[in-house]
């Protein structure tokens, strides 16, 4: 019944990995298969706890709990700031976890797994467990974006287009994935009293940061804004040709 009841809580902190990836581009599509096998681990664990621990109820909800555990290993890796020299281990460590989580799977489901899988899942997990121990270290925000020897200030939101976390710089900067162009700028007092300002671009979205000066968080519009705490001006303006 304990077990039953750890299966389902699990199962739910992945639905809140796949909330998230639901939100972003690039992981919609596994955050919608990884809400799928939510449903039948939720499913399953009910059934296990009310037919006190069928052995096939106990493999459905492991095994299915399993996946969704690899996919929201995917979603979170897919999204996570990494710096630019960084990106390119996501084609790694994504699949990575996954396959963590289809081999576990096989192991539940299959009644008598072998050595070989077993060995299998050994490797992969401790590949993943690595992953996760470097994960904190990588994505830490420092506050600031490393170009050759300057430190540029930087500020952390999801990319308009693709919904990757990444540290903006000040000034002209690609996201480190899919190449969305961002111009940000602040303090930005000139730029607003210029001619022409406030430019609001349409569709109006606005993304969440803490603001650079005061630490504030607060949604920022694409265009023209300011700290609601301590006034700063920002300036921000993107172009998503596909809207999404
Ligand atoms: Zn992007
Ligand atoms: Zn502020």
């Amino acid at each position: 019944m304990l077990a039953a009841v750890l299966v389902a809580l699990g199962s739910l902190a992945t639905a809140l990995v796949f909330a998230i990836g639901l939100r972003a581009a690039r992981t919609r599509v596994i955050a919608l298969c990884g809400l799928a096998s939510v449903g039948c681990a939720l499913g399953a664990s009910g059934w296990w706890a009310a037919s006190g621990a069928s052995e096939l109820a106990t493999r459905i909800a492991l095994s299915t709990l399993s996946i969704a555990g690899g996919l929201a290993h995917g979603v979170v890796f897919s999204i996570a700031a990494l710096p630019k020299a960084k990106t390119w281990t996501r084609l790694v460590l994504v699949p990575l976890g996954m396959w963590t989580g289809t081999f576990t799977a096989m192991w539940f489901a299959v009644p008598a797994a072998g050595s070989f899988l077993g060995w299998t899942i050994v490797l992969l997990a401790s590949g993943t467990l690595t992953a996760w121990c470097l994960l904190p270290f990588w994505s830490h925000e420092r506050g600031f974006v490393l170009q050759g020897e300057r430190r540029i200030p930087s500020v952390r939101f999801p990319c308009p287009r693709c919904g990757t976390r990444v540290d903006w710089a000040r000034g002209v900067m690609a996201c480190t994935d899919c190449g969305l162009f961002v111009h940000i700028d602040w303090p930005a007092d000139e730029l607003h009293a210029a001619e022409g300002h406030p430019v609001i671009l349409r569709p109006r979205r606005a993304v969440r940061f803490a603001c650079p000066e005061c630490s504030r968080e607060g949604e920022w519009p694409c265009g023209d804004s300011a700290c609601a705490g301590c006034g700063l001006k920002v300036s921000m303006h993107w172009n998503v040709h596909r809207h999404v």
